[in-house]
C-alpha cells in the first residue's frame, strides 16, 4: 500500500472529534493519542526533537541542510469537526474510481452524488477514500497530517537541500480554539503553511475580517396580569430587531463571493432581557464598522419607539483578513505559487468566506496561507479525499522546502 494512503487510513481511525462543550484543552483525549503517535513516528523518521506537549500540541524541527536558509513551518490540525461522528471511522478505499455516485455501504442513505459534488467528474480513474457513511472521514485535517508526515519522510530520502522546517500539529481548530496554544514564537518560522484546504492547487490567501456583535435588549417585566400599558417584552423586541436586519441583501444565505454579511446565530432570553449574537463579516475591514452601525441604528429606532426599553450593541474584534498581513513576507505566497507550478499544478487563489488559524497567525505576525490537500465535502458523512491530490500536496511541500532552501534569511 502507498505509504501516504496507509498513514492516512491509520490516522482517521483515531477518534479526534473536537468538543465545544468542555473547557479542557485539547477538548477530546483522541487528539492527545494521535499527537503522541505522530511524535513517535517523527522520532522514528529521525526528527530528533519531535515532542507531544502536555497541552496536546506536537512540535518538531527538521534541521536545515542549508545554513543560510530561513525556517518555514508546516501546520495541520489533529481534531475533526464536531458536526458528524468521528467514532469508529472505517475508511473505504475506492481504487480506480469508475465515476458516478458513490453509495456508502454502512448507511445506504448516504450517497456522494456527482450532481452535488461536481468535482467527482474530474476524479474518475483516481483513488477516492470515503467513510462507510456512519461517520465523517476526517480528511479535514488528517489529509494535512498525513501529507506532512509523508513529506518529512520523502525529504529525508530525497536529499533535497532545505532550511529548517518546523512541523506543528495543533488541536481544536474546529471549535475555534486552534490558536489558543499557538503563537508565532512557538512556531519559530518566517512563514507558515496550513495544509487544510480542499481540492487541489488552491492557495487560500484571503479570509474574512470578523467581529462579533452582542445585542442586549432590556425590556420591562411585570406580572402579565398587571402588564397593561407597562410591559415591554424583550423577546418581542428581539423579533423586531431581527426583522429589521437587512437579510435580503446581507445574510450568509443571500450573499456570495466577495459580499459581506451580518449573521444572527444565537438568541436567548426572556421578557426582561434578550441577547442576540451577530457575526459581522466582510473582506474589507472598514465595512465591519458600517455593519455595526446598522445594528446600532436599529437599536436606536427601537428605543425611540419603546422608551422603556434599552438596546445595547457591543462589538468584539475577532480576526482580520489574512491578505492584510501576508504582504509582510511576500515570499510566503510567491513561493507557494512557484512550488505548485514545480509540482505540476496550476495554482489558483481562493478567498475563504470564513477564518482559519492562518488568519490569526498572520495577524500575529506569521504569514500563513492555506494550501489544498485533497479533501472534499468536509464536516459531513459525505466527506471524501482523493489520494492523487494528497500526493500532489506532498510534492508541493517538498518543492516548498527546496525553494525556501534557496532563500536567504
Ligand atoms: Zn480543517
Amino acid at each position: 500500500m502507498d505509504a501516504l494512503l496507509e498513514r492516512f487510513c491509520r490516522y482517521v481511525k483515531i477518534d479526534t472529534r473536537a468538543r465545544d462543550d468542555v473547557k479542557d484543552y485539547p477538548s477530546s483525549p483522541g487528539q492527545k493519542e494521535l499527537g503522541a503517535l505522530l511524535a513517535q513516528e517523527l522520532l522514528e523518521l529521525g526528527v530528533a526533537d519531535a515532542r507531544a506537549h502536555g497541552d496536546g500540541i506536537v512540535t518538531a524541527t527538521l534541521p536545515g541542510t542549508v545554513r543560510s536558509a530561513p525556517a518555514i513551518a508546516w501546520l495541520a490540525h489533529l481534531d475533526t469537526s464536531p458536526e458528524a461522528s468521528g467514532t469508529d471511522v472505517k475508511p473505504i478505499v475506492h481504487a480506480n474510481y469508475r465515476g458516478g455516485d458513490i453509495v456508502l455501504p454502512g448507511d445506504k442513505q448516504q450517497v456522494i452524488r456527482v450532481a452535488e459534488s461536481p468535482e467527482l467528474a474530474r476524479l474518475a480513474g483516481k483513488t477516492i477514500v470515503t467513510s462507510d457513511g456512519t461517520t465523517l472521514l476526517g480528511a479535514d485535517d488528517k489529509a494535512g497530517v498525513a501529507a506532512i508526515m509523508t513529506a518529512v519522510d520523502e525529504l529525508a530520502r530525497a536529499r533535497v537541500p532545505h532550511g529548517p522546517i518546523r512541523i506543528v500539529f495543533s488541536c481544536d481548530e474546529e471549535v475555534g480554539r486552534g490558536c489558543e496554544k499557538l503563537d508565532p514564537e512557538r512556531i519559530g518560522a518566517v512563514a507558515a503553511y496550513t495544509l487544510d484546504g480542499e481540492d487541489e492547487g488552491l492557495i487560500e490567501n484571503e479570509t474574512f475580517s470578523a467581529d462579533l456583535a452582542t445585542v442586549t435588549i432590556t425590556g420591562y417585566n411585570i406580572h402579565p396580569g398587571l402588564a397593561t400599558g407597562k410591559m415591554v417584552n424583550a423577546i418581542r423586541l428581539a423579533g423586531q430587531f431581527l426583522e429589521r436586519m437587512p437579510w435580503q441583501t446581507k445574510a450568509p444565505e443571500t450573499t456570495a463571493d466577495r459580499q459581506g454579511f451580518l449573521h444572527p446565530y444565537t438568541i436567548e432570553g426572556g421578557v426582561g432581557e434578550a441577547k442576540i449574537k451577530v457575526l459581522l463579516r466582510s473582506f474589507e475591514a472598514p465595512e465591519l464598522k458600517q455593519q455595526a452601525a446598522v445594528l446600532k441604528r436599529i437599536g436606536q429606532t427601537l428605543e425611540a419607539e419603546f422608551p422603556r426599553a434599552k438596546v445595547a450593541v457591543a462589538v468584539k474584534r475577532q480576526y482580520r483578513n489574512m491578505l492584510e498581513h501576508l504582504g509582510k513576507e511576500p515570499r510566503a505566497v510567491d513561493l507557494a505559487v512557484a512550488a505548485m507550478k514545480a509540482a505540476g499544478l496550476a495554482p489558483t487563489f481562493k478567498s475563504i468566506r470564513g477564518g482559519t488559524d492562518g488568519s490569526r497567525l498572520s495577524e500575529m505576525g506569521l504569514p500563513t496561507p492555506n494550501l489544498s490537500v485533497g479533501m472534499h465535502n468536509f464536516h459531513s458523512k459525505l466527506e471524501f479525499a482523493c489520494l492523487e491530490q494528497m500526493q500532489s500536496a506532498v510534492r508541493v511541500l517538498v518543492e516548498l522546502a527546496r525553494l525556501w532552501g534557496k532563500q536567504k534569511r
